[in-house]
């Protein structure tokens, strides 16, 4: 797409999109795109042949998908570069639909009994030569688009993620079409600066994962490819949103002091690890972190978390071919554990479905339906998937004789799923005693992510089988106001300070408190300073957040009046407005 982009301008190029993670970085571009994919070689006996070209034909309507997305971010450009682009795409359609490419394919799987990688491949070099062949020069352009389409089928049909990024110079910047929470989490921050990406939305896992590594970052950025060239000089506004390509002399020295001035204050930040976030009237507030990948649990302690509030276990599942047994968890649960040194270790559940797809579970990927943050997502395919779940348990209830564990279950939404975790996890305790395992008595707390709105509004039911509430305002804002909190184009629509939201999160704080359970908030809203003075107004004494967060928040800690901020709180919480209730907590907020 890059080539045939107009990436003629070599000046300075501003783009604009959304900034999802803190902080300037500058490097040289590594554009994705580029990457290579290894493909595997098999024969089918001819039982497996129907499987495969069903498998082709999956591939096939992925791709359009992803397509048609690229379409979409397309007409956001500029009306020449919209037009460009979007016959490129179309371009890019017409190749995947009923064309040479996909019956030729399709037939060569079924006569030569070869995969659908290897059929791909072939097809493609026989097409490219052809075109390349007719000593034209419109046609000898259009390879480049053959082998983009044929790269893109065999990603998706391999599943790769765009590139793995092991072998990048240090200070690289990564641009690409789209980046999935797995490829992020091959990023090495030691030779990646930063990234930028066309799709993707603020509260998507990519983002979260950006903030994590701490690698600044930009998303949902129009025309990105269309513009860079590999080795261009990129700066990743993280803060603003922007992305700089081949920046002027004055621009870039502009950019340097931001990046300085910005590491200036971390260092300051950091000097807070030692003191405790208190109130200016004497509250202590806990702050903990969430973990993503355990290369971060150093950070989390460095940065003072008083243990980890929300460990996704996703990562034990990403860039795998196959699924992670009980001995590898409970390695993997342990060494936090033991880690945090005696503070509490609060474990997920696996949460994968929606944008959280892992390849070792692709079988169903095929099942999730029409609608995937709506389908078997999380705790329904936990429940689903017995063995899944079992495998888990065990492993954290092993961890958990280490240390204070807790386990924490993703999206649930009736008290029958809470019922059954406990059943499960009562007999799993049972299987490990008989196999001669410590187990911890009694059991781990079991509590539940309120993230859908439903669970909000039965809260008080679910208290009652819950030993504690973590509210996921990620998905609850999301679910709430019906916004993708992946998708750039609505991202704009996606507001924590919604008054639905609220009186959710409201709600849900007050059926803990009168349960007596304890409530915290790990969603990304915690982790952000503007809104701690109306979480804590609203009764919230605990916190998890991406552990870069953790300085900034206790510093907004620290300067706040308790009780002033629950008078705030209820005068928010009057208000049906949310551009006032916005101005409202904003005004509070600058008087510290
Ligand atoms: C949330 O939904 O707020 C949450 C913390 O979970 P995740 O971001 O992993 O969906
Ligand atoms: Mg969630």
């Amino acid at each position: 797409m890059r080539s045939e982009g107009g990436a003629t301008r070599r000046g300075e190029r501003q783009l604009h999109g959304l900034g999802v993670a803190p902080g300037i970085a500058i490097g040289a571009a590594f554009i994705t795109e580029d990457g290579e994919v290894p493909v595997p070689e098999h024969r089918l006996d001819a039982g497996d042949i129907a499987r495969e070209r069903q498998r082709f034909e999956d591939a096939v309507q992925v791709s359009l998908k992803q397509l048609k997305k690229l379409k979409a971010k397309a007409a956001a450009l500029p009306d020449a570069a919209a037009k460009e682009m979007g016959s490129l795409l179309e371009a890019h359609q017409a190749m995947l639909t009923n064309s040479r490419l996909v019956r030729g394919v399709d037939r060569r799987i079924h006569d030569e009994r070869v995969n659908a990688e290897r059929a791909v491949q072939v097809e493609i070099a026989l097409i490219g030569d052809s075109f390349a062949a007719m000593d034209d020069a419109y046609l000898a352009q259009r390879v480049d688009d053959v082998r983009a389409v044929g790269a893109r089928l065999l990603r998706n049909l391999t599943q790769t993620p765009f590139t793995a990024f092991q072998h990048l110079p240090e200070g690289t910047v990564i641009l690409a079409e789209e980046l999935s929470p797995a490829d992020t989490a091959l990023m090495d921050p030691r030779r990646v600066a930063g990234f930028a990406a066309m799709l993707g939305g603020s509260a998507s896992q990519t983002a979260i994962m950006a903030r994590s590594l701490r690698l600044p970052a930009v998303l949902g950025v129009p025309g990105l490819l269309a513009d860079a060239q590999p080795g261009d000089t990129v700066v990743i506004d993280g803060f603003a949103g922007v992305v700089v390509l081949n920046p002027t002399a004055a621009s870039l020295a502009r950019y340097q002091k931001r990046r300085e001035a910005y590491l200036r204050e971390q260092r300051q930040l950091h000097r807070l690890k030692r003191v405790a976030a208190i109130t200016r009237d004497g509250e202590e507030i806990t702050l903990q972190a969430n973990l993503e990948l355990p290369r971060e649990l150093g950070q989390a302690i460095d940065a003072g978390a008083q243990g980890l509030g929300l460990v996704r276990t996703e990562f034990l599942y990403m860039n795998r071919e196959d699924l992670p047994d009980e001995d590898e968890q409970f390695a993997a649960y342990r060494t936090l554990v033991r880690g945090m040194d005696g503070k509490p270790v609060t474990i997920r559940t696996l949460d994968i479905g929606g944008d959280k797809l892992a390849t070792p579970l692709s079988e169903t990927r095929g099942n999730e339906g029409a609608n995937p943050a709506l389908g078997r997502r999380a705790i329904r395919l936990s429940l689903k998937e017995r063995k899944l779940l079992d495998t888990q348990l065990a492993a954290m209830l092993r961890a958990a004789v280490e240390g204070p564990v807790r386990i924490l279950l993703p999206m649930v939404s009736t008290v029958g799923e809470v019922r059954r975790v406990r059943e499960a996890m009562t007999q799993t305790a049972r299987r490990l005693k008989r196999r001669g395992e410590a187990i911890p008595d009694p059991l781990p707390p079991l509590g539940i992510m309120i993230e859908i709105p439903g669970a909000a509004l039965s809260a008080d039911a679910l208290a009652s089988e819950s030993d504690f509430f973590a509210i996921g305002t990620n998905d609850l804002i999301q679910y709430t106001l019906a916004i993708d909190r992946g998708d750039e184009q609505v991202a704009h629509l996606y507001n924590p300070l919604h008054p639905a939201v609220l009186r959710l999160i409201q709600f849900s704080i007050e059926a803990a408190l009168r349960a007596r359970i304890p409530v915290s908030v790990c969603g990304e809203m915690a982790g952000d300073p503007r809104y701690t003075a109306l979480l804590l107004g609203l009764g919230i004494r605990d916190l998890s957040m991406a552990s870069a967060n953790i300085g900034r928040v206790k510093r907004r800690i620290r300067d706040l009046d308790l009780q002033a901020a629950q008078r705030r709180a209820r005068a928010i919480m009057d208000q049906m407005d949310d551009g006032r209730i916005a101005s409202l907590l904003d005004d509070f907020n600058a008087l510290a």
